[in-house]
């Protein structure tokens, strides 16, 4: 049997293997609360927040869009014609065409000019949220922001690239083997060092202040199974005003975090029903969950370029020999933006329903479902959500239940229903 062969299996174990990851670890039997229940939350939801939130989300609408649109034309025209390969070959040209060059060097180049056309988009968000109060910035933090991401980028960028091709040109038949299997560690590895390496890079961490309100929070994580050693605060503030909480890493890496602002603005009881949320992913191994998808779906990802080899009229398309050349990184980085506006319903329902187990957590372990709506409230109008968006966008795009879906939930939950 040869490496297509065994590609072709692999692929097949891989699709097997994430189907049973999904299957085991995401909460598929909880549908959301039925639509009466969320028009009657909504009825109930100040109408002044719901209207601020709607102008909002339709002013941001034709930037987001917009820079969804061009860098799909760009990423399009630059990898499904012969002009990504001449730009790499390009760039190498200087460095008398050697591969490292063109392979770094050229995904750089490549990204960076879909990153530089939809720069103005991004920079028109940005004065959105600042008319709109959510944005603290002035346009130097935002620059320093922005050429942070691009630091970050780059260095993951750089290692995937050289790992990539490097592989390529050792093990021309096997190469993705090993390049699969390095793209599985890579995005496990990332999981338990984006906390520690990653976000101290935007923001600074301090424990809680000692006090009755961090006394409960821990309390409440012992009480619920989930030992938590601390809770930290984000110095969000000096970026927005919105309210957030999150968990990330890890094993030893992992983490509770809150935002500065929900310190601030929310009362402690609120505070400790966001917390009950977070705990509720923690006791769930969620951000395990989301790794091993993840490692699944970057494996199988290199198996189908691999395969994708085959296709000779796609590469001639590209003006490109063979996919281990580094100058098919513009159809690759085409390949990889389709593939993942194909999969973002999937994903987006997938998160979704592992969000809406999370509150259910949130409801069982504060036994305070009035308290969790009234925090549902806070959240949506100082965050300026838009509280029941568009269907076609909520199925595409929303990460979390709508506000609607979320406050009808916790209100069932009161009736017993849940
Ligand atoms: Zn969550």
């Amino acid at each position: 049997m040869g490496p297509r062969a065994w590609a072709v299996i692999s692929l097949a174990i891989l699709l097997f293997a994430l189907v049973i990851v999904a299957a085991l670890r995401v909460p598929w039997s909880a549908p959301p609360a039925p639509r009466s229940d969320q028009l009657a939350a909504l009825r109930d939801l100040p109408g002044d927040a719901v209207a601020r939130g709607r102008a909002f989300h339709a002013a941001l609408r034709p930037g987001s869009y917009g820079a969804l649109l061009l860098g799909l034309v760009i990423a399009l025209i630059l990898g499904l014609t012969p002009l990504g390969a001449r730009i790499v070959e390009a760039v190498g040209k200087p460095f008398g065409g050697n591969w490292i060059a063109q392979a770094i060097l050229g995904g750089f180049v490549i990204v960076a000019i879909g990153e530089i056309v939809t720069l103005p988009l991004a920079a028109w968000r940005e004065t959105i949220l600042r008319h709109y109060g959510l944005s603290n910035q002035n346009w130097s933090s935002w620059t320093v922001d922005l050429l942070k991401g691009y630091g970050v980028a780059a260095v993951i960028g750089a290692v995937t690239l050289f790992g990539f091709y490097g592989l390529a040109r050792l093990m021309p038949r096997w190469w993705w083997v090993l390049a699969a299997g390095g793209a599985a560690a890579l995005t496990v590895l990332f999981s338990f060092v984006f906390p520690v390496l990653v976000e101290p890079i935007f923001n600074k961490f301090t424990p809680m202040e000692p006090g009755p309100l961090r006394e409960n929070l821990i309390a409440m994580a012992a009480h619920d199974g989930v030992p938590v050693r601390d809770v930290l605060v984000a110095d969000a503030s000096r970026r927005t005003n919105a309210l957030n909480a999150y968990v990330s890493g890890l094993g030893p890496t992992r983490r509770i975090v809150v935002y500065d602002t929900l310190l601030r603005d929310a009362p402690p009881d609120e505070v400790q029903a966001v917390v009950a949320h977070e705990l509720g992913h923690a006791k769930l191994g969620d951000v395990l969950t989301g790794t091993v998808i993840g490692a699944l779906g970057a494996a199988a990802g290199v198996v189908v370029v691999y395969l994708l080899g085959a296709w000779t009229g796609l590469l001639r398309r590209a003006g490109v020999d063979s996919i281990g050349d580094p100058r098919s990184l513009a159809l690759l980085i085409a390949v990889a933006t389709l593939a993942g506006l194909a999969a973002a319903p999937l994903q987006s329902l997938v998160s979704r329903l592992i969000e809406a187990r999370a509150d259910a957590h949130a409801l069982a372990v504060t036994n305070q479902p009035s308290t969790v709506e009234q925090m549902e409230q806070r959240l949506a109008t100082t965050n300026l959500a838009d509280v029941d968006p568009p269907r076609l966008e909520y199925l595409m795009f929303a990460s979390h239940p709508s506000v609607v879906e979320r406050i009808a939930a916790a209100r069932a939950f009161a009736r017993g229903e849940r």
